[in-house]
């Protein structure tokens, strides 16, 4: 895993498949997404290569259920005794109470799955889960940050969510948008239960005033990322809207 500055007061986790980042208020972190199992004993190290210590992290914050965001999670809550917090649609997955559902891959999606999850570590038989996930809603404000509102993004998955620090100019957006391992281009998010609906909140998410946009996947952007990202939502066609006409 390699820890990266996005600024002073946040850095990116890059692990094998996928990112986490930990954001800092004065000697309080936050950690947005946990990796993969196995990632609590790196996110502690992580913590202490920033001079704080497990318990210094107050919250952890789980953008979807997907096993590189939320596979960690449970160890690194148990390390630090830090509480998860998840989409309502989301934290029976984080819980493992049910198996969640398969993303609906685009055909040229197919390779690109196969080659990350043979990236992934393999899930343990006996995976460490959150002991207790508080369930979180669309406009919920988190104590970080200078206010971190919970945005709800579904298509990803159902309780996919984005976190908007509105008085820092910052925004998380988990698997909602990524950035291309290519070059970098800012996209819609791969592995989607439903493209149309992701569509959609990538709208949502480039209608957010923010500088700077740290995805689950790629490069964050540091300038001027909600005009990126509008220009990202403007590739992609609108899906039609309800009652229109189908063809003429
Ligand atoms: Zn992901
Ligand atoms: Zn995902």
């Amino acid at each position: 895993m390699d820890v990266i500055e996005v600024l002073p007061e946040l850095h990116m986790l890059r692990f094998p498949v996928g990112q986490a980042y930990l954001w800092r208020d004065g000697d309080e972190l936050t950690l947005i997404d946990a990796g993969a199992a196995g990632a609590g004993a790196e996110i502690v190290r992580a913590v202490a290569g920033l001079g704080l210590r497990p318990r210094d992290v107050r919250r952890i914050v789980l953008t979807h259920f997907h096993e590189d965001h939320a596979g960690g999670a449970g160890e690194f809550a148990e390390l630090s005794g830090a509480p998860v917090f998840a989409h309502a649609l989301d934290a029976p997955f984080a819980r493992a109470e049910a198996v969640g559902p398969e993303p609906v891959y685009e055909d040229w999606e197919v390779p690109i799955h196969a080659a990350a999850k043979a990236l992934l570590p393999p899930v343990p038989a006996e995976p460490v889960l959150p002991a207790e996930i508080r369930e979180v809603a669309d406009g919920d404000v988190l104590d970080f940050g200078g206010g971190a509102r919970v945005v709800a993004a579904p298509g990803h998955t159902d309780g996919s969510i984005a976190v908007h620090l509105p008085a820092r100019g910052v925004l998380f957006t988990g698997d909602a948008v990524a950035a291309s391992p290519v070059d970098g281009q800012v996209v819609l998010g791969v592995f989607n239960l439903d493209r149309a609906r992701a569509i959609d909140s990538l709208r949502r998410l480039a209608a957010l005033e923010h500088e700077v946009a740290c995805f689950g996947h790629g490069e964050p952007v540091t300038e001027r990322a909600s005009e990126v990202l509008r220009a990202a939502a403007d590739g992609y066609a609108s899906s039609p809207s309800p009652g229109a006409p189908a063809s003429r």
